[in-house]
């Protein structure tokens, strides 16, 4: 059962939280204002719940797992959301990083390949304020029908960078996308200068779950 309260403990804890998260370089304040805003242990299983502040990945079932919140404030800087901005996040997972999008003032179309996950979330979110648009399927060819984005975010782990997802960006439009091998994936940040001229800038590695699909793992 999820606890939606947020206690003064919950609170501090989000305040150490962020202090983690100043030390290991994050420095935007909209992005730590809003994780500050954003009560991580809404989304945890109340088995887990002691756990919500650490800066941890978490499993949230399925086989799936709740982003390390330096990660999701990592590819938040390098998506670097302007208010009002359509953004498509690739793997909804929980709606931690949705919600947290959301807070920074975007537009956001969320897709999720897992049918529990993805029903799970859409009813969830709501109830704690959180209005994006959800879908289900899968995200490794992005989403046409809503094409184009402002700001595309894949939150597993590529072993390419999928053409389709920067056909879908606008020029000027960014993809934050780790790619690598199952175990280890480098962080890309991908922005579209024209039709033709792409420009790669490449980040720390990371570990995530693999990207499914078509252009994914399987
Ligand atoms: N952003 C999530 C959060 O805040 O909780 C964490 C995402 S979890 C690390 C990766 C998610 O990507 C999983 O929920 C997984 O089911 C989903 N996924 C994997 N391949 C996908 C695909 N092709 N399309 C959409 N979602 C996919």
């Amino acid at each position: 059962m999820l606890k939606l309260e947020d206690s003064y403990l919950h609170k501090g804890k989000r305040r150490e939280l962020i202090r983690t998260l100043r030390n290991k370089g994050i420095s935007n304040e909209a992005i730590l204002e809003a994780i500050n805003n954003v009560p991580r242990h809404f989304f945890f299983d109340s088995a887990l719940l002691s756990h919500a502040y650490e800066d941890k990945a978490f499993p949230i079932g399925e086989g799936q797992t709740i982003s390390q919140p330096y990660t999701v404030a990592f590819q938040s800087e390098l998506l670097n959301v302007v208010p009002g901005e359509k953004v498509l996040e690739i793997g909804t997972g929980s709606g931690y990083q949705a919600g947290i999008l959301y807070c920074l003032g975007a537009k956001v179309h969320t897709i999720e390949f897992n049918k529990t996950l993805y029903e799970r979330t859409k009813r969830f979110l709501p109830k704690i304020g959180v209005k994006v648009k959800h879908y289900h399927g899968d995200g490794s060819l992005g989403l046409p029908e809503q094409a184009p984005f402002d700001k595309i975010i894949v939150t597993a782990g590529a072993p390419v960078v999928p053409k389709t997802l920067l056909l879908q960006l606008k020029i000027g439009g960014v993809l934050v996308i780790p790619v690598g091998d199952r175990k280890q994936q480098q962080m890309l940040k991908l922005t579209k200068q024209t039709s033709k001229k792409i420009l790669k800038e490449t980040f720390d590695n990371f570990s995530f779950v693999p990207l499914l699909g078509d252009e994914g793992w399987e």
